[in-house]
């Protein structure tokens, strides 16, 4: 009997487990976890973050129950939902517990600077590789990489406590492509798509530079860095085809990114609507907002660059500013701390190409008629006099 009962519960256990819904590699959601958020947020400001930022378009409404004293969530099927007691008024609301610190001034912020991608010997396989004719090739992990090494010294000369989250192309993740085939499989078989040689190799490629670098990442800066803000490092693209024969574009851009826009699609899985609660009730969108409005401008100053406009409906313009885009990404999804994400140039855009090689450089050279600082310095001091600006010296 006992071994039918073990067997029993095993079985159970199983299909528990069968029945949560999860996207890759994530681990199954600890939902009493966001009990010591119970009674932090009133209804008008939970609903404000949610409906507005989070999931907008009405994206929310098939797992959130909203009522005058509280908020029920779903777990996943056959579960109980979650249920968070809203404070009665923002005066009698408890203090929101978190690991970073709102208050703290740029002398002493402690910044995490994630230079985004892994460049170096996995360039080519993350698709961030391209070279125009016999030009030295533009990397993007590198290129951020640079970025990020330039950035640390500027604000720590202004008194931040600074740690780069990669500082070489090495992966933060222990995990390989060839240790991802069965999650590929899976991943591909979720996603109805076709499962051969090829789709295998690319797919377990994407889980291990896309989604176990960004965890383990996630988890370093969540578990031992807890840093005030992130910066999320990046250089963007307009769609170039063959890297080795890139289409060069007129286009050239800037815009930041805030965790938010979560779509009813994402939101059917159990572990984002868990990951959408913590970033909510931590409070991240009101510092992401008012870095990000900040550096933005400094930003638009420094680079010239006009607003990148999304068409597509993954992001919404928040904050009042043509450059802050709402958008749900794994790499400002999963820090709990607040996270600013940076997209300035497009690197296949021809001047910006001009600019990569002309490499780092001091003082000013002549770019199309114009005297401008190498493309890294700009980009170090666009961000650092919007940290200054927003933060105070
Ligand atoms: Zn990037």
């Amino acid at each position: 009997m006992p071994f039918v009962r073990t067997a029993l519960a095993l079985l159970l256990l199983a299909n528990f487990a069968a029945g949560q819904k999860l996207t890759p590699l994530a681990t199954p959601p600890n939902w009493s976890s966001l009990d010591r958020f119970q009674n932090t947020i009133t209804k008008d400001e939970f609903t404000r973050l949610l409906t507005q930022v989070y999931a907008p378009r009405d994206a929310w409404q098939e797992y959130f129950s909203i009522a005058d004293d509280h908020v029920d969530v779903v777990t996943g099927p056959g579960r109980p939902p979650f249920r968070l007691n809203f404070a009665p008024d923002s005066a009698s609301a408890k203090p929101v517990p978190r690991y970073w610190n709102p208050t703290r001034s740029l002398r002493g912020l402690r910044i995490a600077l994630d230079p985004g991608h892994l460049g170096g010997q996995w360039a080519r396989m993350e698709e961030r590789w391209m070279q125009v004719g016999d030009n030295e090739p533009v990397i993007e992990g590198n290129m951020v990489l640079y970025v990020a090494r330039l950035l640390k010294k500027e604000l720590e000369r202004r008194g931040a406590r600074v740690s780069l989250i990669r500082d070489s192309d090495r992966p933060a993740t222990n995990l390989r492509p060839e240790k991802l085939k069965s999650a590929a499989v899976k991943s591909l078989r979720e996603q109805g798509r076709s499962i051969n040689p090829a789709s295998i190799k690319y797919e377990s490629e994407r889980l291990f530079y896309r989604t176990a670098e960004i965890r383990a990442r996630a988890k370093k800066v969540n578990e031992r860095l807890k840093p005030d803000l992130v910066l999320a490092l990046h250089f963007n693209a307009e769609s170039w085809g063959n890297p080795r024969r890139p289409t060069l574009t007129k286009l050239n851009h800037l815009h930041l990114l805030v965790s938010g826009c979560y779509s009813a699609r994402e939101l059917s899985y159990d572990d984002q609507r868990y990951e959408l609660m913590l970033k909510l009730l931590n409070r991240s969108y009101d510092k992401e907002l008012s870095v990000s409005r900040a550096v933005a401008q400094s930003m638009a100053r420094a680079t010239r660059l006009p607003p990148y406009t999304y068409k597509s409906d993954t992001a919404i313009n928040v904050g009042g500013s043509p450059y802050i885009w709402a958008r749900n990404l794994l790499a400002n999804r999963l820090f709990e701390c607040p996270v600013v994400y940076l997209e300035p140039y497009v690197m296949n855009n021809k001047e910006v190409v001009d600019r990569v090689q002309l490499g780092d450089y001091p003082g000013r050279r002549n770019i199309n008629g114009t005297p401008r600082e190498s493309i890294y310095r700009e980009y170090v001091r666009g961000v650092v006099d919007g940290l200054v600006a927003n933060y105070g010296q």
